[in-house]
């Protein structure tokens, strides 16, 4: 996988480096494990209960915990605690609980407002008009560092046919960055295992990739 970033990186004439976020949502915590002593440095889950059994039944070395699918404000108390960075903070209600939560946990928690610009109905993540307020928003949470984008295209056959999507959110990514502290906003997430190539090719400095590390997920837990 390390090499097939490398190589899209190469293409897109990138020396900058891209974070692998495995994704381990529905695979064991075997795989997980097995991944982390292959070399894997941050892990994604999408459900905040799964990703809970895994945190607990851990015992390898130190790794980053990524929340990447849509979190419901009344998990945010569990997934405060639990994860390094969650991509998947995208309304008023959420950042708020976000803060809350982490104000009373003692910590600032580092998150990613996840932007969708394929204007798709059944998607989550925020419309791009609804950035700035959202960005306002996080200016006065003192336990929210907001660290950026993420992204994610619809599922096609054709994997270029992301790229479009791909690249409106990296025009907001660096309009955000001067609403921030220099260097605040580092990082792009978009792209998984059918579209990586694109979204490194406009510009994604976090991948996350299950199916093309695991094999298919099976829906069975
Ligand atoms: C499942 C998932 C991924 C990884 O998908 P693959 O196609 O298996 O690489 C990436 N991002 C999010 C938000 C996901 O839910």
């Amino acid at each position: 996988m390390q090499q097939q970033i490398e190589a899209a990186k190469a293409r897109a004439g990138r020396t900058d480096s891209v974070l692998l976020v495995a994704v381990t949502k529905n695979h064991p915590l075997e795989a997980l494990e097995e991944a982390v002593a292959c070399g894997v440095t941050a892990v994604g889950e999408n459900r905040v209960q799964e990703a809970k059994q895994k945190f607990e039944g851990y015992a390898g070395n130190s790794v980053e915990w990524h929340l990447i699918g849509h979190l419901q404000v009344n998990k945010v108390r569990q997934a405060v605690p639990m994860f390094d960075l969650i991509h998947s903070v995208d309304s008023v209600r959420l950042l708020k609980e976000v803060e809350r939560i982490a104000e009373r946990e003692n910590k600032v928690q580092r998150i990613l407002l996840q932007v969708n610009t394929a204007r798709e109905e059944s998607k989550f993540g925020m419309s791009a008009e609804d950035l700035p307020a959202m960005i306002a928003l996080a200016q006065n949470c003192p336990h929210v560092k907001v660290e950026g984008l993420m992204c994610m295209a619809p599922y096609s056959e054709n994997p270029e046919a992301a790229r479009p999507v791909f690249r409106k959110a990296a025009i907001l990514f660096a309009d955000m960055k001067q609403h921030f502290a220099p260097g605040q906003i580092q990082f792009l997430s978009m792209g998984m295992t059918n579209d990586f190539v694109a979204a490194i090719a406009e510009g994604a400095n976090i991948v996350r990739v299950g199916t093309a590390i695991f094999g298919a997920r099976q829906y069975t837990l």
